[in-house]
């Protein structure tokens, strides 16, 4: 069983429509693949078409960009009711503070002598509908003023670069209990990766546990192998589901291709358990295609 519980469509800011995700995760080998988009549950009802046809198992998700202490944390959720209330009126919260960003966004870079408009990023983000930083470095490609989206990061884009601006993200404990009355199961991403370390320390994790977080993101190519090992161990202590995921973006980041980090058997079966767990609790939720 290769099981592969984080990856992102076009619907936010990866590359391959969530047909095609199914397609490649298919095709990488995978049995079971998870669609986190970024804020949305836009991708979930063209995907579960898909993993229907193609006999893949698929769990509809979420990427959500919360906050804690000050730091931006996201946050996988599995399963959720996408039609609970206080979780539909969080995301639709973020939706409006990513579009409504980018009006500044653009007016720093044209500060900065780049022409760009936001058709320039529409045009770029396609059926996104999550619209991020991402489409805006896209934009700069198309425009020839960046070669690829980690430039356009480095360059303009990433906190105390000239483009970077700020924007609405949930509380990350609010978030917690929002996810398990919607009768999903949640799982902080990458925590030790670029930015949340010092926030999300063992102590912090240990009260998020329990706070009901349901487990941590171990294996992922922001985690070097000390850093892993550090994470499992801590998920055992702390009774956490440790998961590994890629990441993947499509052509959007090619860092890490479908099935380059996986999930073990056993760990997937606890956390589709949690989430029966939170289903049967509020009479919410929904069911993962089995493969
Ligand atoms: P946003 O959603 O607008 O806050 O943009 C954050 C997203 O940009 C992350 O979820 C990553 O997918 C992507 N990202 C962050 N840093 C980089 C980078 N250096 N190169 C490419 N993509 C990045
Ligand atoms: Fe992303
Ligand atoms: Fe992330
Ligand atoms: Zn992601």
């Amino acid at each position: 069983m290769r099981i592969d519980l984080h990856t992102h469509s076009d619907r936010s800011d990866g590359s391959d429509p969530p047909a095609q995700l199914v397609a490649n995760a298919a095709a990488a080998g995978l049995d079971v693949l998870a669609l986190t988009d970024h804020d949305t549950t836009a991708g979930w009802a063209e995907a579960t078409a898909a993993a229907r046809d193609t006999g893949l198992g698929l769990l509809p998700g979420l990427e959500i960009s919360t906050t804690h202490d000050g730091t931006g944390v996201h946050l996988l959720a599995y399963l959720p009711d996408p039609d609970h209330e206080p979780l539909r009126h969080e995301l639709q919260r973020i939706l409006d503070g990513r579009a409504s960003r980018l009006p500044s966004t653009l007016e720093r870079l044209r500060e900065v002598g780049i022409e760009i408009t936001a058709d320039d990023v529409r045009r770029a983000a396609g059926p996104a509908a999550a619209m991020g930083r991402p489409h805006v470095a896209d934009a700069l490609i198309d425009l020839g003023v960046v070669a690829n989206r980690d430039e356009a990061f480095e360059r303009f884009l990433s906190p105390g670069r000239p483009a970077y601006v700020d924007r609405y993200a949930a509380d990350l404990v609010a978030m917690l209990d929002i996810v398990s009355d919607a009768g999903g199961a949640t799982v902080i991403a990458h925590p030790w990766g670029r930015t949340a370390r010092e926030t999300l320390t063992s102590d912090v994790l240990t009260e998020l546990a329990r706070h009901g977080l349901d487990g941590i993101e171990a294996d992922h190519q922001d985690h070097d192998d000390a850093t892993r090992a550090e994470l499992h161990e801590l998920a055992d202590r702390l009774g956490l589901v440790a998961t590994g995921s890629s990441d993947y973006h499509g052509e959007g980041k090619m860092d890490c291709s479908l099935g380059c980090n996986t999930t073990a058997p056993d760990q997937l079966e606890r956390l589709l358990d949690a989430a029966a767990k939170a289903r049967t609790a509020t009479g919410r939720g929904i069911e993962p295609v089995l493969p």
